[in-house]
């Protein structure tokens, strides 16, 4: 320590600096502190202590005061009155002419923050902060600019013989280390007047003594220092003594020859942010701070996240699966055709397994076609049969079907060509098979066409190749074969009558006109309503419709373990507010706001649901790209709209179920929360 320079070199003393002696104090000049019949009783079951009992008290500007006394005398009572850490008096005190009582918790805390500096007798730094970060503490709540803050907090330590000590973290500093950090974080913001509680009392008498020495050089810089002391020789050693005895003054002492002086400038301010500039440096802070403790407790943060990884990934890869299958099942009947109408014999599930209905005929689909809504109108009939080529037999799906089959349900040929007009007016025997037929009964790549399958007992020629249709259901994987629906009839079933008619609505007709127009005519062809009409519009209807409601509950679920991943989040973060309760009460005593508090926690919770809520997107973008290798055409879309709402409903969460840990923190009692084990 140099001792020509003074430790805070702000508040250096000029020639000019006002030097009084105890006269003038206790005379003319107003007192900073002045207690009047001031009264702190605590409750304790069911009687009253009565801490402090009608206590007068005046300090003047420059003094340095011990406050002795046995234990539980008051002394603390006193000093957290004194330093406007407790408010529950009744009675007077004026600080600086200003009357305490009157002050809101924010307003006091500014008056820590500007006007005081504590030592606490077991130094009460932070842990996670190195020594510099720990002095800087009070300048981050005044929102003094960064790079100011961190030269005057190396200033200090430099000063008190710290400077290779500055990137320490506390529990790497001897005690008497510790209390000189302590002590610089005291000066940080000016530290007009200096609050120590047993500043010596974990110390041992060398260190002691240092200390003391340092408080008094503190002293004649002009700083007011009171100090709270159990040891009498240490009580003896500065200029002023006031013992307490259960609470009331018995004596008031000062050494004849004292003097003391003034601090030459009350604040000497660092430059402070300004405004808006303020907040959001603060709320950097607020983030370091979370981040640090996060990082403190890594596993502990990661399984409270997990609740709300588990709850994103779910609700995204849900509402994700729920659109891909509907997708895939509306392409599947996007490949049916669009504005067709199928006709079907029977009258719903009435004539199911019933007597075949036999009225549904070619001739119907000739009038059908005829109609002004409709543009064509395709028959079929299908029938069952074994196919047979060269020694490959196996069962096929015949559908007979009109030459405009094809192209009114979109099926797209991979070889060859498909019936026309001609091959259905002269009941031709030809065929059109799919991929799979071909792959069955063509093996080694020969080529179908022009080959001739038998079909029970029916020749045909193969004439084109069409694409299997996909999708699910019985009709999947099943060898389907296409000839004209007139070759079906009669030479395979011998029979007159159709199982449906696909009709083709006309491009200017709505669907609603041709279902009326082909209803009219079928009830009157064959004098009763024994057929079913079904479009495509109500078929893809009834999917969407299903498959929401399906998405909608299993949304539903998803979204309760995302709730259940919030609780987690509140109790977390209700357990660090515990465990961080000596940190809060610190932070609260150097003057932070109750909102800073409240932030700092607010932050931490709403971060590890961001985190978790990045985590749980991630997972699901791997499950969307793992489930088409699993399930063939089912694409999982991955919206930036799906991504943008699970951060936002993180959010959400973490503001929800993070709030009512961080009001807590905020409303907690610094002393209490300084005392807390
Ligand atoms: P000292 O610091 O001189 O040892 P304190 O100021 O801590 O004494 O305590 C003074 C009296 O007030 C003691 O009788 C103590 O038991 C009582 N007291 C202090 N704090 C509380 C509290 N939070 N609740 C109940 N009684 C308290
Ligand atoms: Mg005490």
């Amino acid at each position: 320590m140099n001792e020509n320079r003074a430790i805070a070199d702000d508040f250096a003393v000029p020639s000019t600096a006002s030097v009084h002696d105890r006269a003038r104090v206790a005379g003319d000049a107003a007192p900073i502190i002045s207690l009047r019949g001031l009264r702190r009783e605590f409750a304790s079951g069911d009687e009253i202590i009565v801490a402090l009992d009608d206590l007068d008290l005046d300090i003047w500007r420059g003094e340095m005061v011990a406050i002795v006394g046995s234990s539980g005398s008051g002394k603390s009572t006193l000093m957290n009155v004194l330093g406007c850490l407790d408010q529950a008096f009744s009675g007077e005190y004026r600080f600086d002419g200003r009357d305490i009582r009157k002050y809101g918790v924010d307003e006091l805390a500014e008056l820590r923050r500007e006007h005081f500096g504590f030592i606490f007798q077991r130094y009460q730094l932070l842990a996670d902060l190195d020594a510099v970060e720990n002095v800087e503490l009070p300048a981050v709540y005044s929102g003094v600019r960064g790079g100011d803050r961190h030269r005057r907090a190396r200033d200090l330590l430099t000063r008190l013989g710290l400077g290779d000590r500055m990137s320490h973290r506390p529990n790497a500093l001897s005690g008497g280390q510790q209390q000189r950090v302590s002590v610089a974080r005291a000066l940080m913001n000016g530290g007009e007047v200096i609050f120590a509680d047993e500043p010596t009392g974990a110390l041992d008498s060398h260190t002691g003594a240092e200390l003391l020495e340092l408080l008094h050089q503190l002293n004649r810089e002009g700083h007011t220092i009171i100090v709270v002391t159990h040891e009498k020789g240490l009580a003896e050693s500065l200029p002023r003594q006031i013992e307490l005895r259960d609470g009331a003054v018995v004596s008031d002492t000062r050494n004849t020859d004292a003097e003391y002086r003034e601090l030459p400038q009350r604040h000497a301010r660092l430059k402070r942010n300004w405004g808006v500039v303020d907040t959001v440096s603060r709320v950097f802070q607020a983030f370091a701070i979370a981040m640090r403790a996060m990082m403190s407790h890594k596993l502990r943060t990661f399984l409270t996240m997990l609740g709300i990884i588990i709850g994103i990934a779910s609700v995204v890869s849900v509402v994700g699966l729920g659109q891909g299958s509907q997708e895939m099942v509306l392409n599947n009947i996007r490949s049916i055709g669009t504005n067709t109408i199928n006709v079907f014999a029977g009258q719903g599930f009435r004539d199911r397994g019933g007597p075949r209905i036999e009225t549904l005929v070619p001739a119907d689909a000739e009038a059908i076609a005829q109609l002004a809504s409709a543009d064509s109108a395709t028959p079929s009939v299908s029938a069952n049969g074994t196919g047979l080529y060269r020694n490959i037999s196996a069962s096929v799906s015949m559908t007979g079907v009109g030459e405009q089959y094809f192209r009114v349900n979109g099926r797209e040929f991979t070889a060859g060509v498909a019936f026309d007009e001609q091959s259905v007016s002269t009941y031709a025997q030809e065929v059109v098979i799919d991929e799979t037929t071909r792959d069955t009964f063509f093996t080694n790549g020969e080529n179908p066409l022009g080959q001739v399958i038998l079909i029970g007992k029916l020749p045909l020629r193969v004439i084109g190749v069409v694409k299997s249709s996909t999708g699910f259901g019985p009709n999947a994987n099943q060898l389907s074969v296409y000839a004209p629906y007139t070759t079906v009839m009669s030479r395979m079933l011998g029979q007159t009558y159709l199982q449906s008619i696909t009709v083709r609505v006309a491009d200017d007709a709505s669907m609603d006109d041709a279902e009326a127009e082909i209803e009219a005519l079928l009830t009157a062809r064959h004098g009763t309503e024994d057929f079913t009409l079904m479009n495509t519009d109500t078929i893809r209807e009834t999917i969407q419709s299903t498959t929401q409601t399906m998405t909608l509950f299993i949304s539903a679920i998803a979204l309760i373990s995302l709730l259940v991943g919030g609780i987690g989040v509140m109790n977390i973060m209700l357990v660090s507010v515990t465990e961080r309760t000596r940190e809060i009460g610190v932070r609260l005593a150097i003057g932070a706001r109750r909102g800073d508090i409240l932030r700092q926690f607010l932050i931490e919770a709403v971060l590890v649901c961001i985190v978790g809520g990045g985590i749980g997107v991630a997972l699901s973008l791997g499950i969307s790209m793992l489930v088409p290798l699993f399930i063939a055409g089912l694409t999982v879309p991955f919206s930036a709209v799906t991504v943008a709402a699970a951060f936002a409903s993180s959010t959400l969460i973490g503001v929800l179920f993070g709030f009512m840990p961080a009001r807590s923190a905020a409303r907690l009692d610094p002393v209490e929360a300084l005392a807390f084990e």
